[in-house]
C-alpha cells in the first residue's frame, strides 16, 4: 500500500484504547464521486498494535473534502479552496457573499466545505474573481441588505483591486504601442520603456516648487527634455519613453494613457471653454524608481526651463534642431541630443 507517515505523537488510540505512539498516514485512494473514478490523497490515523488504519471526525470531513477537490480539479471547477481565496480576496464574509450574489445564505458556507457547485455557480465565481468592476456593480445592488460598515470595507477593497486592474490593463496597452519601436535605439533613446519611471518623472516634476503652472504641455516637453538631456549626457534617456513632433513640440507616443496611470497626479480642471490638465503634488514623497543621476538630470531641467510659461517653452523647443529636423508627427530621434539647447 502507498502510504507516507507525516505526524507520530503519544496519545489515547480510540482504535485499541490504549495510549502508545500514533501515526497519521496519507495513503492514496480511489473513489467514484458523480460516475467519475477519482484518486485522491485521505488522511488515516495507524495503530501499530492493532495494525489497523482508522480515521477521527475531523479526517472524514477533510479526506471528503479531498475527494471533492480532487473531482473539482478533473472537472476544471474551482477548489475549495480556491473561493475561500476568491472571498479573502475581496475581504467578504460567506453570507455576505450570498446576498451578493443572490443565493441562499449558507451556499457558499456549503461550497467551501462538502458541496461541489455547479457549473453555472462556478463560472460567477471565477467571473467575481477577475472583474471587480462587477463586484462593484454587485455591491452597489446590494447595499441595502450590508451593514453600512461592511458596505464600506468592501468598497474600499473591491475599488482599490479595481484600480490595480485598470492600471494593469493600461500599462499593457501602452507597452503594446511601444512594441514597434522595440529595435531603434535613436527612437527610445537606448532604454527600455519603464512607466514606473515615466511615473515618477511626472510626479518628481509635479512635486518641484520651482516649477511655475505645471500643466500638459509644459509637462510633456519637460520629458522630453529630461530624456534628451540624460542621453546627451549618458548616453541613455531616463524614460524609454518615444517623442512625437507635433505642432506644439514634442509629446510622447501614449501621452493620452500616460497621465491616466495610477499615481499619476493628475488633476481635470476648467479654464474658460476648455478642461486641462494640471499636474502638482503635495507633502512627503519620495521616487523609489528614479536614481540620484535621474533626479540631478531632472533638477538641471527645473532649473533651466521650471519657470518658462506654456508658450516660452513651445517657442524655445520650436528652435531645437531635433525639432527643425523632424517632419510634422515624426519621431524624433535621439541623435540631435548632442545639439540640445541645455
Ligand atoms: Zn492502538
Amino acid at each position: 500500500m502507498d502510504l507516507k507517515i507525516i505526524k507520530s505523537e503519544k496519545r489515547l488510540c480510540t482504535c485499541c484504547m490504549e495510549e502508545h505512539e500514533v501515526q497519521t498516514v496519507l495513503v492514496k485512494e480511489e473513489a467514484t464521486f458523480k460516475n467519475k473514478k477519482i484518486t485522491y490523497e485521505a488522511s488515516y490515523l495507524y495503530c501499530n498494535i492493532a495494525k489497523e488504519l482508522y480515521m477521527d471526525e475531523q479526517q472524514m470531513q477533510e479526506n471528503d473534502i479531498h475527494l471533492k477537490d480532487a473531482y473539482r480539479k478533473s472537472e476544471g471547477l474551482l477548489t475549495s479552496s480556491d473561493i475561500c481565496a476568491i472571498r479573502a480576496k475581496f475581504g467578504i464574509s460567506q453570507s455576505d457573499l450570498c446576498i451578493l450574489l443572490g443565493w441562499g445564505r449558507k451556499t457558499i458556507t456549503r461550497y467551501e466545505s462538502h458541496q461541489v457547485q455547479d457549473k453555472a455557480h462556478d463560472t460567477i465565481l471565477k467571473k467575481i474573481d477577475q472583474d471587480p468592476e462587477w463586484f462593484l456593480l454587485l455591491l452597489n445592488d446590494s447595499r441595502e441588505n450590508l451593514s453600512p460598515g461592511s458596505f464600506q470595507k468592501y468598497l474600499n477593497t473591491a475599488a482599490a483591486l479595481y484600480e490595480e486592474d485598470r492600471d494593469a490593463y493600461l500599462r499593457k496597452s501602452i507597452e503594446a504601442d511601444y512594441a514597434r519601436f522595440q529595435r531603434n535605439q535613436l527612437f527610445h533613446g537606448n532604454t527600455n520603456l519603464s512607466l514606473d519611471k515615466v511615473v515618477d518623472v511626472i510626479r518628481y516634476f509635479a512635486a518641484s516648487t520651482k516649477i511655475t503652472a505645471l500643466y500638459k504641455v509644459k509637462l510633456m516637453k519637460l520629458m522630453w527634455y529630461a530624456d534628451t538631456l540624460s542621453y546627451k549626457l549618458r548616453g541613455f534617456a531616463i524614460t524609454g519613453l518615444v517623442y512625437q513632433a507635433l505642432p506644439m513640440g514634442a509629446v510622447p507616443i501614449g501621452h493620452n494613457s500616460i497621465i491616466n496611470l495610477k499615481d499619476v497626479p493628475c488633476e481635470e480642471v476648467d479654464i474658460g471653454e476648455t478642461n486641462a490638465y494640471h499636474f502638482s503634488l503635495k507633502g512627503v514623497t519620495t521616487f523609489s524608481f528614479l536614481t540620484a543621476d535621474d533626479k540631478n538630470i531632472l533638477d538641471a531641467v527645473i532649473e533651466k526651463l521650471g519657470k518658462m510659461n506654456k508658450n516660452e517653452l513651445i517657442d524655445f523647443m520650436h528652435k531645437e534642431q531635433a525639432y527643425i529636423e523632424t517632419a510634422p508627427r515624426e519621431v524624433i530621434s535621439f541623435k540631435y541630443a548632442e545639439n540640445l539647447q541645455i
